[in-house]
């Protein structure tokens, strides 16, 4: 597409996300969103409005038929992803997909294959390696700051707000803390980590949930370094974190595992603590939304491809697979 034109949007599921983020920051991104889909007539009419959107309604091909539209945002619930992404696919439509990208891993290779096929950019919406302290924890890293990394640790214990507490917290719809919160941990911890995950063990709470509401676990990766971490929506003082110890030194990292554009990191080495200049924070979503722009432009990759999205898919399948038998579960992606 013409570099003059903005890169123009169909929303598909009119969801709280979509709501308070993405469309604002599609529009800060230089992006149009152009309609809205949503099952609910009545919903998408409310959102359009809601919004300045020009066009509204519950027939995704209807949208998808529309030769203004040159890219899906998929954020519906986890169920749907996958369908509605090979619809975008077969209409030569590009896609951003909400996380988890698929509830299966069949799903997810199928929506990048069709996507492939295509020629259109398909990317997973995973926040967290856009935050600028994240990205200043890789460049540390690279830069050997830390030395050889030996294992990680990260805290992503929440209390889910009650307004959430609907599909995510029922298995019908592709809910549980799993698909929700750890496949963001696997996403970041592989980016920042440079290496794939080979092996999870994992334990839930036996309480008799619809779905698990936390989970703590050991993620193996390449190169023998273990990363710990707790997921949870039951948790609500605990803050979040990520740390990165390496045989010369640590990474801290504080209130880093959020969408919001915040978070301090730490260097330690020896018996000092310095705080890391990051530069300033911007918008994880506004970031990930201009790289989308210029990758459907042709200029470059999203921030997080279709292969990071079932990477970190598998992890979280596997994660479940782990607490389920109560063994250790390779991961094959
Ligand atoms: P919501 O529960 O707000 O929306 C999910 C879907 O439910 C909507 O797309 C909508 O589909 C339907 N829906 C919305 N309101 C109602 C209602 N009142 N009654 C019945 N159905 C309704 O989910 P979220 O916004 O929290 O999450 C949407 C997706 O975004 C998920 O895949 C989630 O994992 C992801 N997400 C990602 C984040 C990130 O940082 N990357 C952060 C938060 C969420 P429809 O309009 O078609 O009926």
């Amino acid at each position: 597409m013409s570099d003059e034109r903005p890169v123009s949007w169909a929303f598909v599921g009119a969801s709280n996300f979509a709501r308070t983020t993405m469309v604002d920051a599609v529009r800060e991104a230089g992006g149009e969103v152009r309609s809205i889909v949503s099952s609910s007539g009545e919903r998408a009419r409310l959102f359009a409005h809601d919004f300045g959107i020009a066009s509204w309604g519950h027939d995704l091909d209807a949208a998808l038929a529309d030769p203004q539209v040159d890219a899906v945002y998929v954020s519906t619930t986890n169920d749907l992803h996958a369908a509605v992404t090979l619809a975008a696919a077969r209409a030569g439509k590009h896609a951003l997909c909400e996380k988890p990208l698929a509830t299966t891993l069949a799903d997810a290779h199928a929506m990048k294959a069709a996507c492939d096929a295509a020629g259109v950019v398909l990317a997973t919406n995973h926040h967290l390696r856009n935050a600028v302290a994240h990205r200043t924890a890789r460049r540390l890293i690279e830069e050997g700051a830390v030395g050889d990394v030996v294992a990680a640790r990260s805290f992503h214990a929440i209390a889910l707000p009650e307004h959430l507490q609907t599909w995510r917290v029922s298995s019908s719809a592709g809910g549980g803390v799993v698909l929700d919160i750890t496949v963001h941990d696997t996403d970041v911890l592989r980016f920042l980590l440079g290496r794939d995950v080979v092996e999870v063990v994992a334990m839930t709470p036996t309480r008799g949930d619809a779905v698990e509401y936390a989970v703590m676990g050991v993620l193996r990766f390449e190169g023998d370094v273990l990363a710990s971490f707790h997921d949870a929506f039951d948790v609500p003082h605990a803050g979040t974190g990520l740390e990165i110890h390496g045989t010369l030194g640590s990474i801290v990292m504080h209130e880093v595992m959020t969408p919001s554009p915040v978070g301090e990191v730490l260097l330690r080495r020896g018996n000092e603590t310095s705080p890391v200049d990051t530069g300033p924070h911007e918008s994880l979503y506004v970031r990930s939304l201009r790289a989308f722009h210029g990758a459907v432009r042709g200029e470059g990759k999203p921030a997080v491809t279709a292969d990071d999205g079932i990477k970190s898919l598998a992890v979280a399948l596997a994660v479940l697979e782990s607490a389920r038998t109560g063994r250790a579960v390779r991961v094959a992606a």
